[in-house]
């Protein structure tokens, strides 16, 4: 089958400057089943410091290879990310452009559709359709799925991360273009990363595993008593031995020590309302998911949907939510559980 379409994919390399990051090289699958179910060209664009150095990566797909490279795209910033994207797409003449979701090119990816008087979806899951492109995504909390088509061209399609194989072709070497990009002056100068609290980022998109805490953490324990300091060591320690990402129930996110004593702080330190998970929170995509002390009906229903495999530790043997949701569920103390977890964890790390 052959098509009118041009098929560019928009990607960016990592912090390193010179690899291409896990939801680029998924956008790179998306990117190499799409054209070859319309028999479409493919160019793979790249933006970053060394773009020609992460194209190796990337040239067994046979697609042409673009990049906006240098200094100026060092690190992410509007205007010079914009420019890359535009003067790839301009050469690329693309009229369907899959975008590699992340934040540095989900903030540029509706003006450049713009500047090319084309149309932009976003939290894209899916592309089918028989020689036309079909793309699918969510609506409604992730209750809705819809099948999207347009013939506005070009067409962006901004893909979630998590819902493509990462593209794992052998390393070759690469033939690449360096596109000549016209800079804007670029007022914004970026000077360095902070994180909110060090060491403490808890939110792993790439993670395999989601830990969700809930509210049970920092509740009276079967001894009357609450152990909130020993929970937060204990969770800290499971995502530092695991390397999971941590979601939250709303509940847990909400808390703030201290009620009446003037103290406004979160009880655990860690967690903010990034972390929650559910119909007001996030729905992340990790190869599997455990659930601690949580009962919370959105946690489990949507925050969960779309956790491969999905295991519970719980005190209530009736928690219809963990029972009707969750593929295991451990009627245990989360507090006695994950500490032989965790250190069954860190007598493997000694022995490895
Ligand atoms: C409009 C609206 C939007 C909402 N959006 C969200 C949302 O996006 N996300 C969300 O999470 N919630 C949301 N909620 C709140 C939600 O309805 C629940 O109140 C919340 O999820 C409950 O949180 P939880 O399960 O952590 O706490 P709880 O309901 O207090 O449950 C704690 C559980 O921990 C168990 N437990 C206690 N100690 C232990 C132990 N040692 N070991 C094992 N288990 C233990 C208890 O048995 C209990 O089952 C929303 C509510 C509304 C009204």
């Amino acid at each position: 089958m052959s098509t009118t379409e041009t098929i560019l994919v928009l990607t960016h390399v990592d912090e390193s400057g010179a690899v291409l990051t896990k939801a680029a090289l998924e956008a790179v699958t998306a990117g190499v089943e799409l054209s070859r179910r319309m028999g479409a060209a493919l160019t793979v664009g790249m933006v970053g410091r060394d773009a020609e150095a992460a194209a190796s990566a990337v040239a067994a797909t046979g697609a042409r290879l673009l990049a906006a490279t240098g200094e100026a795209f060092a690190q992410a910033r509007y205007a010079s990310d914009a420019a890359g994207c535009e003067a790839i797409c301009r050469t690329a003449g693309a009229s369907v452009v899959l975008v590699a979701a992340g934040a540095r090119l989900a903030r540029v990816a509706a003006g450049v559709a713009h500047r090319l008087g084309g149309v932009i979806d976003t939290h894209i899951t899916g592309i089918g359709g028989e020689g036309t492109v079909e793309a699918t995504r969510w609506f409604y909390r992730q209750r809705m799925e819809a099948v999207i088509c347009r013939e506005t061209r070009p067409w962006f399609l901004l893909l979630d991360s998590g819902t493509h194989a990462v593209y794992a072709g052998e390393a070759q070497t690469a033939q690449v273009e360096t596109v000549e990009v016209t800079l804007p002056a670029l007022r914004t100068v970026v000077e360095g990363l902070r994180a909110p609290l060090l060491g403490a980022q808890t939110i792993r998109p790439d993670a395999r595993l989601l830990l969700v805490a809930g509210a049970g953490w920092t509740k009276k324990q079967p001894d009357g008593q609450m152990h909130v300091a020993e929970a937060g060591e204990q969770i800290l320690a499971f995502l530092r031995l695991s390397g999971a990402s941590l979601g939250s129930s709303k509940s847990l996110a909400d808390q703030k020590a201290g009620g009446g004593n003037g103290a406004d702080q979160p009880v655990l330190p860690f967690l903010t309302h990034m972390n929650q998970i559910g119909q007001t929170g996030s729905t992340p995509r990790h190869a599997k998911g455990l659930s601690t002390c949580c009962h919370g009906e959105e946690p489990h229903a949507v925050g969960w949907r779309f956790i491969g495999e999905r295991r519970a530790i719980s005190l209530d043997a009736n928690c219809g939510w963990t029972r009707g949701k969750a593929d295991v569920v451990y009627v245990a103390d989360a507090f006695q559980v994950m500490a032989r977890v965790n250190a069954l964890l860190e007598a493997d790390k000694a022995q490895n």
